[in-house]
Parts: C-alpha cells; sequence; structure tokens
C-alpha cells in the first residue's frame, strides 16, 4: 500500500520514530498493510462514514481505513510518541485524519464526528472489552455508531457471538444480542502481530439494531446478567437474591425457574426480569 498512499512501510515507520513496543499499551502492532486493508474492509462500506478508530498506534489500520475510503478518520491514542508518525499520515490524507492524544476511556471524542459513524479498533484486550459494553450499554438506541468493527482475543470474540447452552455464553453474549448483531468476521495467528501475542485473535463485526430487540433498562439489565453470570454455577435464586428481596417471584414471573442456572437463561427472559426488577 505504499505505492497507494506514499508512505514509507510500517518498519520504517516504527524504526523511524522509535516506536518500540510498550507491553504496558498492549502494543502489538500489525504492519502488513494488505491485512489492514483488510480489516478495513471487514468494517463495511467506508466511503460515506466518518470512523472513529482508537488506538492507531504507528498508523497501519489508520492508513487502510483512508485507503479504503473513509470520509474522515478521528483515532484516539493514548501514546504521545505514535503523534508524529501519525501526522504524517495526516499530511498523506489532507483534512481527512483527526488525531487525538488522550484515554479512550475518557476522551469525549462524539463532538468530532458526523452521522453514519464506524467504530474500528484494535485495542488492548482490557480496554476493548470495556468500550465494548459502554457502547452497547448507552441509556437510548440507536446509538451515534452504525457498526463496531474490534479486535479481541478469540476466547473474548466467542463470548461476544455465544448462543444460550454454548460455552462460551454469558454476560458479554446478553449484551451482544440485545441490540446488536454480531458476528466473527475473521480470524488472526499470533505471527499476524508485531511483538506476537500468546493468544490467537479474532475481529468481531457488530451492527447497531435500529432498536433492541426486547425492551429493558440498559443499567439494569447489565446490573442483572453481570450478577447472574458472576456465579453462573449457582442457581439464580441465591446469584440474583441481592437484586431484590422476592426475588423468586419476579424469576417466576419473568417465565424463569428459580432453579435454573444463567447459561440457561435467553435474552427475552433476562430482558422480562430486568424489566420486573426495574418496576419495583
Ligand atoms: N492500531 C495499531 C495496529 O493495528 O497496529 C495499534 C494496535 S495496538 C494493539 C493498541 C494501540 O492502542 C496502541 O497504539 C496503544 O498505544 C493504544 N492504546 C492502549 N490503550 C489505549 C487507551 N486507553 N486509549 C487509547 N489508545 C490506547
Amino acid at each position: 500500500m505504499s505505492a497507494i498512499d506514499g508512505l514509507p512501510p510500517l518498519r520504517q515507520v516504527i524504526a523511524a520514530h522509535g516506536l518500540s513496543a510498550r507491553k504496558a499499551l498492549g502494543q502489538n502492532f500489525i504492519l502488513d498493510l494488505n491485512l489492514t486493508a483488510k480489516i478495513a474492509r471487514a468494517a463495511g462500506d467506508l466511503n460515506a462514514c466518518d470512523v472513529l478508530e482508537v488506538g492507531p498506534g504507528p498508523g497501519g489500520l489508520t492508513r487502510g481505513l483512508l485507503a479504503e475510503g473513509a470520509r474522515r478518520v478521528v483515532a484516539v491514542e493514548k501514546d504521545a510518541r505514535c503523534l508524529p508518525a501519525l501526522a504524517e499520515v495526516a499530511a498523506a490524507y489532507p483534512g481527512r485524519l483527526e488525531v487525538i492524544e488522550g484515554d479512550a476511556l475518557e476522551v469525549d471524542w462524539a463532538a468530532e464526528v458526523t452521522p453514519p459513524v464506524r467504530i474500528v479498533a484494535n485495542l488492548p484486550y482490557n480496554v476493548g472489552t470495556e468500550l465494548l459494553v459502554r457502547w452497547l450499554t448507552p441509556p437510548a438506541w440507536p446509538p451515534i455508531w452504525s457498526s463496531l468493527t474490534l479486535m479481541f482475543q478469540r476466547e473474548v470474540a466467542e463470548r461476544i457471538v455465544a448462543r444460550p447452552g454454548d460455552k462460551a455464553y454469558g454476560r458479554l453474549a446478553v449484551l451482544a444480542a440485545w441490540r446488536t448483531e454480531a458476528r466473527i468476521a475473521m480470524t488472526l495467528p499470533p505471527e499476524a502481530f508485531v511483538p506476537p501475542p500468546k493468544v490467537r485473535s479474532a475481529v468481531v463485526h457488530v451492527e447497531a439494531l435500529a432498536e433492541p430487540r426486547f425492551p429493558a433498562d440498559a443499567k439494569m439489565l447489565e446490573r442483572v446478567v453481570a450478577a447472574a453470570f458472576n456465579q453462573r454455577r449457582k442457581m439464580l435464586r441465591a446469584g440474583l437474591k441481592g437484586l431484590a428481596p422476592d426475588i423468586e417471584d419476579r424469576l417466576r414471573a419473568a417465565g424463569i425457574e428459580p432453579t435454573q442456572r444463567a447459561e440457561e437463561v435467553g435474552l427475552e427472559q433476562f430482558c422480562a426480569l430486568a424489566r420486573g426488577i426495574a418496576d419495583g
């Protein structure tokens, strides 16, 4: 892609700017620009979209997003060492890349983008999970973004797309199924990254539905599923007793047997339970 954007190969960018990978920032870079272009394409048609990219690092995925036609990319990066390299990308795509230095868990980026917005990120796993849960649980729906295309450890990706009865079924699967359609778009071996992580990775693509599949208050649903799966081997009447004094009645009213375990309960019942508890 250096021929397309006129920028040097990423190994050269990293050497020129002294961007040795820092473990504390979860820095496992993708240097293959064919692969970053493929990830950008997994995000869907970018032409009429602004893209929020979290953790651009030396800019490989950023270059993929811009080359694939993103109208604008707003990129939030915590590591100030990456800013000069990203400034070079911005110069190659005049007016199309804005870089915000900061922590994606704190930066307010919404004012910087114009819908439709797609979010794309190759992030450290703990930050990615925290952001995913936030993006899935705003009080109002639809959200500002129309899709999320995010890199995770493969095991976490499987938790996001799991169905009731699957081993990986839990909090992330319920929250994702509630308001979105989520699927694994591709899997990547450790060698796709520099340095290679210990585990395989996967890109999850999440499309926001126009409305949630069942009504529920986001905060309450989050509380209910967090408590239910926190003690997934326990019967729900025990795992959820802190949520309401008459939890057994409320479970039955939601069509759930108090002796059932969280892994057997589907989305519709969890939403009914969240409504039942919220109604007091
Ligand atoms: N996007 C680049 C790529 O694909 O090669 C870099 C990916 S690397 C796995 C993760 C990037 O996220 C690093 O550049 C790191 O500095 C950045 N990062 C880590 N924590 C962050 C946070 N809380 N907010 C913003 N960026 C963060």
